[in-house]
């Protein structure tokens, strides 16, 4: 993977995976963080990317916020955004891998993960950000879901290769379970939060990119991106981000 290309491609999108302001928002209704009163909260926003999240939750809560991602080109970009912003919370951006957290035990309020958990893996990553959460603290965090039982071959044969993990909502609700977790809440994403807000403005960076970059592997990743596209395009019914709400018990 040339992580190079990879982030040239996705540094000028204002996400970097399926979502949506108001999906960030009804997350935080079913999390009970809007609630007027809540003492200032310690928040990690884990994968954060250029920030879509983060920032919304800077914006809406009164809290200590920090903003995590491997690449800190994708950081740079989100203090920039963060200063255009009225922001309520104070921002900070992290530049660190989601598996080696310099948190303390327990010394977090609400971990917060949009479309990137899958990097670690859903099993591993429940377990690990738990072990960072207050007693009563939130783990919400959106990662791929079966909304069906029974699919098409080519959709399943798809997500199996690339990501074995992908499961329904029963089953990823069950682990948050069995690692002691209770549900607050789970929402699938719309068709908007893909489409709109995330393939259709990476579709418009295309051409620009290939003329930037005209080496192989600028065009295998492009293909990529293409094939992952026209699959949602067909198949959008039978899976998509589950938005999962957990509070540690
Ligand atoms: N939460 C953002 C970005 C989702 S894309 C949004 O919803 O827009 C997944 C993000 O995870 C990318 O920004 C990528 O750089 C980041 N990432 C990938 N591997 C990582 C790792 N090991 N540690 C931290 N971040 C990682």
């Amino acid at each position: 993977m040339n992580f190079d290309l990879l982030i040239d491609l996705h540094k000028d999108g204002w996400r970097q995976g399926p979502g949506s302001e108001d999906a960030s928002l009804q997350a935080l209704t079913l999390a009970g963080l809007c609630a007027q009163g809540t003492p200032r909260l310690n928040i990690a926003d884990i994968g954060c990317g250029t920030g879509a999240a983060s920032l919304t939750l800077a914006k809406m809560l009164d809290a200590d916020i920090t903003a995590i991602d491997l690449f800190p080109a994708f950081l740079d970009i989100l203090k920039t955004r963060a200063q255009e912003e009225r922001l309520k919370g104070t921002l900070t951006t992290l530049a660190c891998s989601m598996d080696q957290l310099p948190f303390e035990e327990e010394s977090l309020d609400v971990i917060w993960s949009e479309g990137a958990i899958y990097n670690i893996g859903f099993e591993k990553g429940v377990s690990y950000f738990k072990s960072f959460l207050k007693q009563g603290g939130i783990l919400a965090v959106s990662e791929i879901t079966w909304l069906t039982h029974n699919r098409p071959d080519e959709i399943t044969k798809h997500w199996d290769t690339n990501y074995p993990e992908i499961a329904t909502s029963a089953d990823k609700i069950s682990i948050l379970e069995d690692k002691g977790f209770v549900v607050k809440g789970y929402f699938p994403l719309s068709e908007d939060c893909w489409l709109e807000n995330y393939y259709k403005p990476l579709e418009g960076r295309f051409e620009a990119f290939l003329a930037k970059h005209q080496g192989k592997e600028a065009k295998e990743l492009i293909e990529a991106e293409i094939t992952e596209i026209d699959l949602y395009r067909r198949y959008h019914d039978y899976y998509s981000y589950g938005f999962y709400i957990a509070q540690k018990i």
